[in-house]
This record gives C-alpha cells, structure tokens and sequence, in this order.
C-alpha cells in the first residue's frame, strides 16, 4: 500500500510500505481524508523518528472488518482519533488519563498519511464514530483536535462574565473560540496576523488585538481593568508565556495548549505566581469523553461551526505545497487525500 514518509522538513516520499493484517476484533479502513495537525509540523521538524509516516485526524472507509466487530460495517465512512487511556491507572484516577501509559502506547497505525489503517479492538470501541449520511467528512477532521480543546475547556474553572485571552488565531484558536463563545464567555483573541484577527471578530471575537500594533498591556486594561481571567495560549513560547504573566488578574490561569519548541526558557518571577496567587496549567490531548463531546457538537448537533475552516483537500504528493500553505498562515488546517 502507499504511505507519505517524511524523511526531513524538505523531504517527504509516497513509499510502498506492508499493508496492515487485521484480527477478528480489529478493522481496516481505506484514507479518505487526513488533516494536517500543528503537533505533526513539530514532530516534522523534529530530527528524532525518522522516517516516519505521521498525521492522526483521520477519516476513512472501512475496507475490512473482523468477524468480532459488530459496531461497524464494511462501507461505513468513520472518523478515529488516535490514543486510548486504560481508565484503571493511577494517572487516570486523577483525571491525567493523556498521561496514562497505555494511552502514549496506543495509536492508529501506521498513521494518517496511508492509504490503509489499522484500527484496535480499543480504537473501535471507545474513539470511532460513523459519519451519517451527508455529513461533510473534512468537518469530521475538527472532531480531535476540539476534543482536545474541550478537555483545556473542562479543566479551567470559570464563572459568568470572565474574559479569555485566546493566544493564536489558528485552527485551535478559532476553535477554542468558539467553544468560549457557547459558553457564554468573553474572548479576547492576540495574533501578529491583522487578517487573522478580522477573520476571528467574524468567528465571534469580542475584542482581537495584534500585539505588533498595539501595546498589548494598554489594550487588554482597557477590556479587561483587573486582568484577564484565563490565557489560552495556542501558540506557546517565551513571549506568548512571558506576555500572559503580565496580563492576567490575580488568581488568574495560563493554559499552555500548544507545543512550544525544546528548550525555549524564560527566567520567571515566582513572587509574580506566588503574590498573585497565578496558576500555569497544560492539556495535552483528548479522552474519549471529549471525542464524544466533540462528535456532537461537530457531527450530530452541529453546535459548533467548522465549515469557514474547510480549504482545498491536496493530494499527498502534494504535501509539501499543503504545509507551506499551512506555515504561510494562507489556510488554517491542509487536507490530505490519497
Ligand atoms: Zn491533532
Ligand atoms: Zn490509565
């Protein structure tokens, strides 16, 4: 079968590589469409792992089912998201089921970006879900990475009235956005990117600013006097993290989402953390719970919007144009067929 191996940032190859055997409990599904995750772009330029073959918001249709696999059926159109936590451990006791071993263990394989793909007893069970009849499959592709933002959503207490910052106007951004809007909450969305931040006012935003215009502490005083209530910073480095330390109200919480490069330090004021009682928190990932929330609010309620995100699908052998375009900042997420 064919798969996208990335040999280095530059270098990306459509290889022949072993099509996966399935058991009774396992299926088999054919890539329709594979979005392009801002955490494959790290793992891309990343010099460790290669080749691999990456992506993981995949939508596929099943080829292939086990005699054991009663909750699908050949031809059903499904979308998967990617890691599965035991819910017994000591981690998932304490509600840190990303950080469960068998989560980090568990993936569709070999990834995305092929054009068959095994799914596990525990995928089939816990993370598919069939598309209905005329439900736009490249919307399926938002179903994970909102998960993941509704996990952040779920571990930030909030109350009526509070004001977000929303770090980044990307994808994840726009979509936590429109998560913080369903709440009924206040967001502020900060990007260097002007179009970006008109595209976000159009998503909902209360107030955008663009830190390379404005002074951003000026700015956010004026919508928010005491400070923001919490940051979600979608976009994670020294500035961004520096920034949020400055901006928020006492007792207020920084939310790291996205991933930041490696050893990109800041020195910190803890008397800044400690006096003003500040808490810097991550999530990383989603639960099946969250897969589920996000299924219905995406697919089978359609609470939540994703259509304006939709660009051109490429064709894998355009890969590279897909993540230039990406970095470029010209689409917000690159779709992938086969
Ligand atoms: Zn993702
Ligand atoms: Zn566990």
């Amino acid at each position: 079968m064919k798969a996208l191996l990335c040999y280095n940032e530059k270098d990306f190859r459509i290889e022949e590589i072993e099509k996966p055997g399935i058991s009774d409990d396992e299926m088999l599904i054919e890539l329709l469409y594979c979005g392009l995750c801002g955490s494959d772009i790290v793992r891309i330029f990343s010099t460790k792992g290669k080749p691999s073959v990456y992506g993981h918001e995949v939508v596929g249709k099943v080829v292939e089912a086990g005699s054991g696999v009663k909750k699908f059926k050949k031809g059903d159109i499904v979308v998967a998201a990617h890691h599965i936590p035991c819910g017994k451990c000591h981690y998932c006791k304490h509600g840190s089921h990303t950080m469960c071993e068998m989560f980090k263990s568990t993936n569709i394989y070999p990834g995305g970006f092929c054009q068959y793909i095994k799914l596990s007893s525990d995928h089939i069970k816990n993370t598919t879900y069939k598309l209905p009849e005329g439900s736009n499959p490249l919307e399926a592709l938002f179903v994970e990475p909102l998960a993941c933002c509704i996990r952040a959503m779920d571990r930030i207490p909030y109350i009526e009235g509070d004001v977000f910052s929303i770090v980044g106007a990307g994808a994840i951004g726009i979509l936590f956005l429109k998560l913080i809007k369903l709440a009924g909450l206040k967001a502020v969305v900060i990007d260097m990117d002007t179009e970006r931040l008109k595209m976000a006012r159009e998503f909902g935003a209360d107030h955008t600013i663009n830190p390379s215009e404005d002074d951003l502490l000026t700015e956010i005083k004026k919508i928010a006097p005491i400070g923001i209530d919490s940051a979600v910073l979608t976009v994670t480095n020294k500035f961004t993290v520096k920034d949020a330390l400055s901006y928020m109200r006492p007792g207020g919480q920084i939310n790291i989402f996205g991933m930041g490069l490696d050893a990109d330090l800041i020195p910190v004021d803890f008397n800044r953390i400690y006096k003003g009682e500040l808490t810097i928190r991550s999530t990383y990932s989603a639960t099946p719970d969250t897969v589920a929330r996000s299924y219905d609010l995406i697919i089978k309620d359609r609470k939540i919007d994703v259509s304006a995100l939709l660009s051109e699908v490429l064709h894998l052998s355009d890969f590279k144009k897909g993540l230039d375009l990406m970095l470029d900042r010209k689409i917000y997420k690159a779709f992938y067929k086969l």
